[in-house]
């Protein structure tokens, strides 16, 4: 261990709040798909900042614009107009379908605010003397953040529970149970809302069958079909949204990760429609939507675009799905291979064995992550090679050679292929 990561170790215990636990590692710079940590040791990256670092580190267009607008102007509040939001706004209801945005800082706080804004379009819409519905159908095994109705919305007890009472009016739909979803939905539904692939649950897209029934169940009762696209969306499945491989139209979508390559951004994307529940005042922000964090964000998208990337993105994932199923076939401790995109799971049988995975993988040079216990996560940067993925492929193939199912497994269920 370095002398610097000991000092910082030993500062955060006694400085921070208790709310993470990091691995050993201080990492100091990046370039490409590669991160350098203060002993100098080079990683090559499978997680991008959880899904934020879509162009990679220290991308020339990137630090080219936040040269020139950081030597411009930073911040300006939304008292005042400034270049950038209005350009942005363009691009994303030009790619989504959609047709006005609202900036905000993060991902949380983007499902937030469509929640508020699924509240105020029933409020909008509702009949003179009638009460407006207010029930939020959500799913389980979901995630949308740790704000107040973000985690009224997150159907995992571990979140929710230690902060109790949270926002009311909340049900929960088991994730792609169409009847279990008919039985629930009421006519006091505001809106139906889920991740259209779910990211800290394990990499779980949504089926054509259940995304159709809520599409359908809204349309005919007026209320909202909201998806948080904050991991799954701007490029990461090889489209520009999730949804456009289902060939449906939500009303409401949550972006934020990759948006401004780093940047605190996140966005509500809407239709006309919905957006006239909403009046000045009613929501708002002081630093979401900057020029900074706009300036780069348009950055983001014209290079996605200019550079072929989501069809690089979906050729690439479908290489990586392929190299993951070789492992499948090889190692018994591996349950399911699930993707879509440079979105892609590994699940393992054991608890122990993904923690072993993530921590020696770390120790061979490659940044991985465990999620819902049992599942490697993959969410690389759009420029990752095939070359980068067959290096971490056979240092993971090592390592579950290493690590056999009968030693440190505890439960063993019949490897499947999954579909998607
Ligand atoms: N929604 C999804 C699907 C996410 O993956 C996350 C973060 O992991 C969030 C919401 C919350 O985003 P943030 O951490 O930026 O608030």
């Amino acid at each position: 261990m370095s002398r610097a990561l000991d000092r910082v170790m030993k500062q955060e215990a006694r400085l921070l709040l208790p709310t993470y636990e990091r691995f050993p590692v201080l990492f100091e710079r990046g370039e490409g798909v590669h991160l350098y940590d203060s002993s100098g040791k080079k990683y090559t990256d499978f997680l991008s900042g959880i899904g934020v670092n879509a162009l990679g580190y220290a991308h020339p267009e990137i630090q080219k614009t936040i040269w020139e607008q950081s030597s411009k102007l930073i911040h300006i509040s939304n008292l005042f107009f400034h270049p950038y939001q209005a350009e942005l706004a363009e691009m994303l209801t030009a790619i989504s379908g959609l047709d006005r945005a609202f900036f905000c800082n993060s991902g949380t706080e983007a499902w937030e605010g469509g929640l508020k804004l699924a509240r105020a379009y029933a409020r909008h819409v509702s009949h003179n003397g009638h009460a407006p519905r207010t029930q939020l159908l959500m799913m389980e095994n979901s995630f949308h953040g740790r704000t107040f109705g973000a985690l009224a919305t997150t159907g995992q007890k571990k979140y929710r529970e230690p902060f109790a009472p949270l926002v009311p009016g909340v049900t929960f739909v088991r994730f792609n149970d169409v009847a279990d979803l008919k039985k629930k939905f009421t006519s006091s539904v505001c809106a139906i809302g889920l991740e259209t692939i779910q990211g800290e649950g394990g990499i779980r897209p949504v089926s054509r069958e259940f995304l159709s029934a809520a599409r359908q169940l809204t349309k005919r009762s007026g209320a909202l079909l909201m998806l948080d696209e904050i991991q799954c969306g701007l490029g990461r499945t090889g489209r520009w949204f999730a949804y456009q491989h289902y060939g449906i139209q939500p009303d409401v979508v949550a972006i934020a990760k990759p948006l401004a390559a780093g940047l605190p951004l996140g966005a509500i994307l809407t239709t006309d429609r919905v957006s006239r529940a909403l009046h000045p005042g009613m929501h708002g922000t002081t630093f979401g939507g900057g020029p900074l964090a706009c300036a780069v964000a348009i950055s983001v998208i014209r290079t996605l675009k200019k550079d072929g990337m989501l069809a690089y993105v979906a050729r690439t994932g479908e290489y990586f799905r392929q190299r993951l199923l070789e492992l499948q076939e090889r190692h018994p401790q591996v349950r399911e291979v699930r993707s879509l995109g440079l979105m892609l799971a590994l699940d393992l049988d054991s608890v122990d064995l993904a923690k072993i995975a993530v921590k020696q993988l770390l120790e061979r040079g490659f940044v991985i992550n465990r999620t819902n216990d049992t599942v490697l996560r993959f969410l690389p940067p759009y420029i990752i090679t095939e070359r980068d993925i067959d290096h971490m492929v056979a240092a993971l193939d090592r390592v579950l050679t290493t690590n056999p199912a009968p030693a440190i497994t505890t439960s063993r269920t019949p490897a499947k292929r999954s579909k998607q």
